[in-house]
């Protein structure tokens, strides 16, 4: 079979003869892989800045925001059956018996650090023609959204982000402002809009770019306000009650703490290199934070119910704004042009391989 591979140790990035997988266990399927998204982790693999092969395995398969057929089931799955269109999940549980989260299967929370990420550590992912997978790392999506399914996992973060942000107003007794600032324009930022606007909260999108790029139109389109940094500085953003960082910058994260309301939650999502150093006032951090009861807290990866939860938000785009939901996807191409999406800077908004 074809398959992107990666080899950190000799350093390349090429289409590799993969053998094709077997079932093996009952709870198994074989999944046809249709479509997979290229995103900035796989660039930063690329790149040789993250990334680690399974065990035994010269290269990685890369490739982790997917979407698949079932071709064929093992004699014990229940709910799928060939022909489901399904989206595998990422993170798999560590094997540590401690490990709460992974025994609980909450393997995003992982407090090991010896999990499996399909595609991103130690496990193969799913830039090739078939996989094969549990049943339970499995997640059904519906054919009436085959043709931007392979935005779930993408979404996934933000769900899980709103998640973690319910939880964390809870320890309020009154209800919290509805004004959010998203920073980055890009899919993960942009998913992010709509998921907040779909919850009603008044959204702007913050990047550096002007109004004027495909991205800026799009959060307008959706009703978002976008404003670009490279015009306005934070001080002019307004007053957010939640920030949703999807730009990867670290800069930009203690940047818009000046926009951050009292009782307000900053959510870091995005996973910079390390060595970006700041030279900033400690002391007012700090003290902002403290007297104005603010929260700052980091979020990766995804558990099974934000996966469904995903699904369904992609629903509600699909309904509400079915042409801005199309226009992430700027483009469709055929695996063999992994290397002008993944070592290229490729122009568009979300690219995808099909297979
Ligand atoms: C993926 C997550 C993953 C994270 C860190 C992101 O690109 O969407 O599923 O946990 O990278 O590896």
């Amino acid at each position: 079979m074809r398959a992107v591979g990666v080899s950190i140790a000799r350093r390349e990035v090429k289409l590799i003869d993969h053998p094709e997988p077997k079932l093996a266990r009952p709870d198994e399927v074989k999944i046809r892989i249709l479509e997979v998204g290229v995103c900035g982790t796989d660039r930063e693999i690329c790149e040789f800045k993250f990334g680690e092969p399974p065990a035994g395995s010269q290269h990685l398969v890369l490739g982790h925001e997917a979407l698949g057929e079932v071709v064929e089931a093992g004699s014990g799955v229940q709910s799928l059956k060939p022909g489901t269109l399904v989206v595998p999940m990422v993170r798999l549980p560590c094997e540590v018996a401690a490990c709460a989260p992974c025994r609980s299967d909450r393997q995003d929370f992982c407090g090991t650090d010896t999990f499996e990420e399909h595609g991103i550590r130690r496990s193969h992912g799913f830039m090739t023609e078939k996989v094969v997978e549990r049943e339970r790392f499995l997640v059904p999506v519906g054919p009436d959204l085959r043709e931007v399914a392979v935005l779930v996992e993408p979404l996934t973060i933000m769900d899980k982000a709103l998640r973690e942000l319910d939880a964390i107003q809870a320890r309020m007794p009154f209800a919290a402002g509805k004004r959010a600032l998203v920073l980055g324009a890009g899919p993960v930022g942009l998913l992010g809009a709509m998921a907040l606007l779909l919850r009603g909260y008044a959204t702007t999108v913050v990047a550096r770019s002007p109004g004027t790029t495909p991205n800026a139109k799009l959060a307008a389109a959706v009703g978002a306000r976008y404003v670009s940094s490279r015009e306005t500085p934070a001080g002019g953003w307004g007053e957010f009650d939640v920030i949703y960082e999807a730009a990867g910058s670290p800069a930009a994260a203690f940047e818009s703490l000046a926009a951050l309301a009292p009782n307000g939650v900053l959510i870091l999502t995005g996973v910079p290199g390390a060595g970006d150093f700041l030279n900033f006032d400690a002391g007012r951090f700090v003290r902002e934070v403290v007297l104005r009861n603010q929260l700052i807290v980091g979020t990766v990866n995804a558990g099974k119910a934000s996966f469904a939860g995903a699904i369904s938000s992609l629903g509600e785009m699909n309904r509400r704004w079915p042409a801005a939901l199309r226009g992430l996807i700027t483009g469709r191409h055929p695996l063999e042009s992994f290397g002008k999406l993944l070592l290229e800077r490729p122009e568009g908004i979300k690219s995808i391989l099909v297979l």
